[in-house]
């Protein structure tokens, strides 16, 4: 999923300022999953706001609104009925959401409220962990499912570099070495074989160096 936290209220309210009607939206999949922009963290913002607003003497319309997802254009039209009544969108959606959402309503201002963080998991409430950097050419198959573009600091492809200490990465104490956890793994599954190998390192030029990446899939097409 998409991780997320939401900008800080100053931040916010510098964003919100020229404006007297905003409409808060968010999104109820990755930032709902994160505790960051969905139904809830949607009608706690909208409140503070209000609050904000009383207690500065400032005229200010909030409404409230979440799209089931703001990155798929057949949920975004679900703030068609409601874009009318306001001058601005402060969308607590990813940076992909609300892009998504300003190239539909090209006419609307559409604000970011989140600053949007990593492709992470959940691993306990609370506790949200980046593992994958859409390096465009997976290989969790060849290190045990733990990526080492993501979790090894030093983004080694071959071994760990020998500065870990009791299985935690030497540049960042507090997280496991991923190559502890790989060599732990292909131990236990018996495929220690996978190390005899020597794996170029990642070609980002492929991937990420020629701009923004898109998958256009004909099966899929109307
Ligand atoms: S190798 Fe790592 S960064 Fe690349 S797609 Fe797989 S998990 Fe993501
Ligand atoms: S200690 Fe482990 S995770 Fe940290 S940089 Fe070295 S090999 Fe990578």
């Amino acid at each position: 999923m998409i991780t997320g936290t939401r900008k800080p209220m100053e931040e916010i309210r510098a964003m919100i300022a020229p404006f007297g009607r905003v409409l808060v939206a968010g999104c109820g999949t990755c930032v709902a999953e994160c505790a960051s922009g969905g139904e809830k963290e949607v009608a706690l913002l909208a409140s503070q706001l209000r609050m904000d607003a009383k207690l500065r003497k400032i005229s200010l319309e909030v409404g409230e609104i979440t799209l089931d997802r703001q990155c798929v254009y057949e949920f975004i039209d679900q703030l068609t009925p409601f874009l009318e009544n306001y001058d601005a969108v402060l969308s607590l959606a990813c940076g992909a959401g609300v892009q998504a959402v300003a190239e539909v309503f090209p006419q609307w201002v559409i604000l970011p409220g989140l600053d949007t963080g990593f492709l992470g998991e959940t691993r306990e409430a609370g506790l949200w962990l980046e593992n994958c950097r859409g390096c465009g050419e997976c290989r969790l198959h060849l290190f045990a499912g733990v990526c080492p573009i993501t979790r090894c600091a030093k983004r080694l492809f071959n071994g760990p570099c020998g500065g870990s200490r009791a299985g935690q990465c030497e540049v960042s104490p507090e997280v496991q070495c991923a190559w502890h956890l790989i060599l732990e793994r292909l131990e236990r599954q018996g495929r220690m074989d996978c190390l005899e190998e020597i794996y170029p390192p990642c070609d980002w030029s492929r991937h990420q160096g020629r701009g923004p990446r898109k998958i256009q899939r004909e099966d899929q097409r109307a």
